[in-house]
């Protein structure tokens, strides 16, 4: 597993998927989703020059936290239960998974700054999948906007993992159009610049519609508990 190659590769995709698109490469940012590797894989990651490291568990991530600390900016991209948020707001840059009101609360009461969260949308409907639905996104932004340690950065969604890049393709143009429809909201609490989407599978097409942190954990770091 060489991440700088695998990083070189990456960052060379989304600079080819940029020009032929018109963006600015720059707002792109890769997040290394780290949950399945070692401490040090994690830290091969940093010093390949990937800054951003995500996690799902809070167990990772202050393992993490505590070799690396603030050589790295952290997220945390997994579902969190309610009574382990004060485990996590003294380590986490950015919280991907803002989904429900009793979190929110949470995070407000026990933050001691403003923290940047992604609101979780599930934008493919399946059962499984955590996070708002689409028609209750607006409402849920108005009603944080009492928190006032609550930043709503952008909107954090996962695709159905298949091969229909159709489906794929669907879903991130809808999480698009729910960014726009929050910015239109002109909410001072919610500026929604960023969207969080795309993953070792289908982080082209996320870019295409307008990703600005994708998370990569197998294609950039591998997977030591499946083998890579
Ligand atoms: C595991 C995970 C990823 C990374 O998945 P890969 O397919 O290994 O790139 C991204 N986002 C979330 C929320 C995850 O849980």
């Amino acid at each position: 597993m060489d991440v700088q190659a695998n990083f070189n590769k990456i960052r060379n995709d989304i600079k080819s998927i940029c020009e032929r698109t018109g963006r600015n490469s720059d707002e792109i940012q890769v997040v290394a989703v780290t949950k399945y590797v070692s401490v040090q894989r994690a830290r091969d990651a940093v010093e390949a020059g990937v800054f951003h490291l995500g996690e799902n568990r809070d167990e990772g991530l202050s393992e993490k936290y505590h070799e690396i600390g603030d050589k790295a900016i952290w997220h945390f991209i997994g579902s969190l239960q309610t009574r382990k948020v004060k485990n996590i707001l003294d380590k986490v840059d950015y919280i991907h998974s803002l989904d429900r009101l009793s979190l929110a609360k949470e995070i407000n009461k026990r933050a001691v700054k403003p923290v940047k969260c992604f609101v979780q949308v599930n934008v493919s409907g399946e059962e499984s999948k955590h996070g708002c639905k689409p028609e209750e996104l607006e409402g849920f932004i108005i009603e944080l906007a009492i928190y006032s340690n609550i930043e709503v950065v952008g909107l954090m969604t996962m695709a159905p993992y298949t091969d229909d890049t159709t489906r794929i393709r669907q879903c991130f143009a809808l999480l698009k159009k729910c960014q726009l429809d929050v910015q239109a909201l002109q909410l001072h609490s919610a500026p929604c610049k960023e969207l969080s989407m795309g993953m070792s599978n289908d982080y082209e097409i996320a870019i295409e519609e307008g990703a600005t942190y994708i998370r990569i954990g197998t294609s950039l770091v591998g997977n030591e508990n499946g083998g890579v």
